[in-house]
């Protein structure tokens, strides 16, 4: 309890811990997929949910899991949340509880969220409409015609687009439906989507909470009269996390504050040195003052993020050339870890998108996306020159 309300460091190393009887620092894995019980009677206690208990890991109804999902909400400052096998497993799960009266998307998202969105769900008779950051006016008519949940992610992959939390929240809420938001891209650390108005928060723990490119994980947050229609979804779409995963996920959310602070640090002075080459056309990055976002995420980000997209001159072969030279950054689809990566959108993330869809949607084939891990800056800042020179 004391833990709830201290500062987000604090809660990021303490909150959920289980302090054991041999004195461990940190949760023990409990890799057992069931847990037994002195009698029938103390059973059907936990099966009928009087009291709290362990009974079957898939269930989620272990103690490092549970431990984890403590943690999640805390961090996020959710009443509850559910850690899944991935970020897509918490998507899923999401959809199919409180999107089934129709789900709009604004802005860009993640390929797998397109993918699902555009094509799977209404497959299943789930009606999904799309909105551009910049078609918002678009979104009473969806919300009229009953679309339930409206979904978004910001900053966005790849152009770094900030939408407006606070103001989005509002409308949705005129028409009683309920916002998500994938709070991948900034983390906990630079953003709270649900002081905000959201009613779900999302994430790929993959990404940022993993921190160190060796899990696959994914939460979801919120509160927990929202939240309890979803568990029976996650079980039985089998999408819980591991307990292994679950303590890897606890160890690296630990040291979440500090990562972050730094690659936001490392990112904005990427993108100060960037804005300045000669073979860059622009540098697409929050903490920019020029760049279109800036005044929306000061209002509602406490740090702009390790993500930037730059545009280099000239055309395809030009980037590729340059993506190719780049020695300290890999070429890898993934962002958030302590090493550097990066990609360009029209190869990975949006390879599947007609040419002229990638540019409605500001995508151009001169974009690379950098996740910036933490290494020295002036040695990444060194990395891209030679690669672009
Ligand atoms: C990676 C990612 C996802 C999907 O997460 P997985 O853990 O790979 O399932 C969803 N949203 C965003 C913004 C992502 O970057």
């Amino acid at each position: 309890m004391i833990v709830r309300k201290a500062g987000l460091a604090t809660r990021c190393i303490h909150a959920g811990e289980i302090n054991d009887a041999n004195g461990s620092p940190h949760t023990p894995i409990y890799t057992t997929t069931t847990f037994k019980f002195d009698s029938t009677a103390d059973l059907l206690d936990v099966v009928e949910g009087r009291k709290a208990g362990s009974l079957y890991t898939r269930y989620g109804l272990n103690p490092t899991i549970r431990a984890l999902e403590e943690k999640l909400a805390s961090i996020e400052g959710a009443e509850a949340a559910w850690a899944f096998s991935s970020g897509m497993g918490a998507e899923v799960a999401l959809f199919l509880t409180h999107g089934r009266k129709g789900i709009v998307c604004i802005g860009d998202a993640y390929g797998g969220t397109m993918e699902l969105l555009a094509s799977q769900l209404p497959e299943l008779g789930i009606p999904t409409h799309f909105l551009l950051g910049s078609e918002l006016e678009g979104l009473k008519t969806f919300l009229q015609q009953g679309a339930g949940l409206v979904f978004l992610e910001t900053p966005t992959n790849p152009t770094l687009e900030v939408l407006d939390i606070a103001a989005i929240s509002a409308t949705v809420h005129e028409y009683g439906a309920l916002l998500a938001v994938d709070n991948t891209f900034a983390s906990p650390v630079n953003q709270n989507p649900l002081e905000l108005g959201a009613d779900f928060v999302i994430h790929s723990a993959t990404k940022y909470l993993g921190g160190h490119s060796d899990l696959t994980a994914g939460a979801l947050m919120g509160s927990n009269h929202l939240l309890t229609p979803v568990w029976p979804w996650r079980k039985n779409l089998g999408t819980t996390i591991a307990p292994e995963i679950a303590s890897l996920l606890m160890r690296s959310i630990r040291s979440l504050t500090v990562r972050v602070a730094r690659q936001n640090a490392t990112a904005q002075a990427l993108a100060e040195a960037m804005a300045q080459h000669p073979k860059v056309a622009r540098v697409l990055y929050p903490g920019l003052p020029g760049f279109p976002g800036h005044d929306v995420a000061r209002k509602q980000m406490k740090g702009f993020g390790g993500m930037l997209t730059l545009e280099v001159k000239g055309g395809y072969e030009d980037a590729v050339r340059a993506v190719d030279r780049l020695k300290l950054f890999a070429i890898a689809p993934s962002l958030g870890g302590v090493e550097s990566l990066t990609t360009m959108p029209v190869t990975t993330t949006h390879h599947g998108l007609a040419p002229a869809e990638r540019a409605r949607r500001g995508i151009s084939d001169t974009m690379i996306r950098l996740s910036v891990g933490l290494e020295d800056a002036a040695d990444l800042i060194a990395d891209l020159e030679q690669a672009l020179g």
